[in-house]
């Protein structure tokens, strides 16, 4: 059913160098599930709550607590791999990243190396009409978020917030197969609008909700190619990772840079050493961190504390079951049922709540009308609106429809139904009801419009010798038979009547 035929876009090269050089990016998503309790304890996860009203005891690692696996976290985590049509693991298994910090008072984070629940996927990553990356998906796991340090608001303190310690996410990895800086942005954008549909994740980058660590490797025409021929790592470049970027903007402009100080470093004859870095916003460069030599040992163990995660077929095939329609088939299924453009198939889809509106509106209505209504109209007066939800449109589908309807059946113009758009969206009401208690009605009774041309053509002789000699100021006459019936005249029938009435 998913017509999955695109053209593949060519790798980013960057100018101004002295060789041609290729792109190679990875992603590690961090995502947040949507569970209102932590992972491995009952504590709430509210965003913005306290500092420090959030904790359990397991999570402020006291001595002898024992973490319990929250089942609604990993209900979601399967979801998220289904839904990334990614195999699932059946057994999985929670390691100790051991590491000393004072956000984390555990000592370690429990992760999960060496058995994710989550194996290969993949993320159709729309880059234009009929352009798209197949981006693949190296694994999915479940870890334990850390607290917060505050270092800002004592001269001589440190504060702790530990609300969101032992939060559930889901680490997700993909394969270095995104090839450019918009591809990045547009794979971010495609994962937190599938997390959304989802439901797993809210996607809000604002409160680190969703954050990325971007690796960057440059690379010589060809080399990728051979990677992807043996799946080599060696024939690829040494990658640089930028942690937790949490913003579409940064993130493209990070790598940029990134990139740029690769290649300078290659021309110049030096080599690239692997290393973390951070990316500074205001000065929009990146700066190391910590280099891989330096670099923790983990000491990633299993952890003691929890059995491996057994979890059985038939639960996962109910949560398959359960799983929405996707952006992909939702949007193909737009363009056939509804006769819409991939453009707007895709404006309408972006948000699942927009498709569920525009659904309720096209309904047993001209699809493409509908579309047309809910982008340009309904889109834009929310937008004026401060940017109003679709959710909080004071416009209802129901409404909208009615409106659409009376253009439909010819009672309104397109012009008079904007009008009409307008009142209901401020005051509400019944479409029907408006234009009939307000007059609003369009005149089809072509007796009334041939008399309105008529008096329009006896006051007017001048005109009426200049359209004779040029048609095309005929739009002239219609204008003012529009004007003398409030544009209420139905504008193909003034148009025809002024044609034979000047004998045109
Ligand atoms: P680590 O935990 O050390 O960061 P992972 O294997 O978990 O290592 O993640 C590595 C990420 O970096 C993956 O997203 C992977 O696709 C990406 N990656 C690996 N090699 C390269 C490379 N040469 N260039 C760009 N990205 C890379
Ligand atoms: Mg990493």
């Amino acid at each position: 059913m998913l017509d999955l035929t695109y053209e593949t876009p060519k790798p980013k090269v960057i100018a101004g160098a002295k060789h041609d050089w290729e792109l190679v990016i990875g992603l590690e998503v961090h995502a947040q599930v949507s569970s209102k309790a932590k992972l491995f304890s009952g504590a709430s996860t509210q965003f913005g709550a306290e500092p420090n009203s959030n904790v359990a005891f397991v999570d402020a690692g006291m001595p002898g607590m024992l973490p319990v696996i929250n089942e609604g976290c990993v209900a979601l985590a399967v979801k998220t791999g289904l839904g990334l049509k990614a195999e699932i693991n059946l057994t999985s298994a929670f390691d100790r990243k051991n590491y000393f910090y004072p956000d984390l008072p555990q000592g370690y984070q429990i992760s999960q190396l060496y058995h994710p629940i989550v194996g290969e996927g993949e993320v159709l990553v729309d880059m234009g009409p009929g352009v798209a990356r197949l981006v693949r998906i190296e694994r999915i796991h479940l870890e334990q978020d850390a607290g917060k340090s505050i270092h800002d608001m004592d001269p001589t303190m440190s504060f702790v917030d530990l609300n969101r310690t032992g939060v559930a996410l889901m680490e997700i990895v993909s394969r270095p197969d995104i090839r450019g800086p918009e591809e990045a942005a547009a794979y971010v954008g495609k994962l937190r609008q599938i997390l959304r549909y989802l439901g797993t994740c809210d996607g809000n980058m604002q409160n680190g909700n969703l954050r990325a660590d971007v690796n960057v490797s440059v690379c010589r025409p060809g080399a990728y190619e051979r990677y992807q021929e043996t799946q080599d790592f060696g024939h690829l470049g040494t990658r640089c990772e930028i942690k937790n970027m949490n913003s579409m903007r940064f993130i493209q402009a990070a790598i940029d840079y990134e990139a740029r100080r690769q290649i300078a470093i290659l021309e110049d004859g030096g080599s690239i050493v692997q290393e973390t870095r951070l990316y500074d916003p205001d000065k929009g460069e990146t700066r190391s961190m910590r280099s891989k030599e330096e670099a923790h040992d983990y000491r990633y163990f299993p952890c003691p504390d929890l059995l491996p995660l057994e979890i059985e077929q038939a639960w996962v095939d109910d949560i398959a079951a359960s799983l929405p329609e996707l952006p992909d088939e939702k949007r193909a299924r737009f363009v056939t049922a509804f006769g819409l453009s991939e453009y707007d198939a895709s404006v309408l889809t972006a948000e699942v709540e927009s498709a569920a509106y525009f659904e309720a509106v096209a309904e047993g209505r001209d699809g493409k009308m509908a579309a047309n209504w809910v982008i340009n109209e309904l889109f834009g007066r929310l937008k004026k609106d401060d940017d109003r939800a679709i959710t909080d449109s004071p416009v209802s589908p129901a409404q909208l429809g009615g409106i659409i309807e009376l253009i439909t059946k010819g009672d309104i113009s397109g012009k008079i139904a904007k009008d009409l758009f307008e009142i209901v969206y401020t005051e509400g009401g019944d479409p029907a009801k408006i234009v009939e208690d307000r007059g609003m009605k369009q005149v089809t009774d072509t007796g009334a419009i041939e008399a309105a041309v008529d008096k329009v053509i006896a006051e007017n002789p001048a005109q009426v010798e200049k359209a004779k000699a040029n048609p095309k100021l005929a739009g002239w006459f219609v204008g003012q038979v529009m004007k003398a019936t409030g544009g209420k005249a139905n504008p193909k029938a003034v148009n025809e009547l002024v044609a034979a009435k000047l004998g045109l």
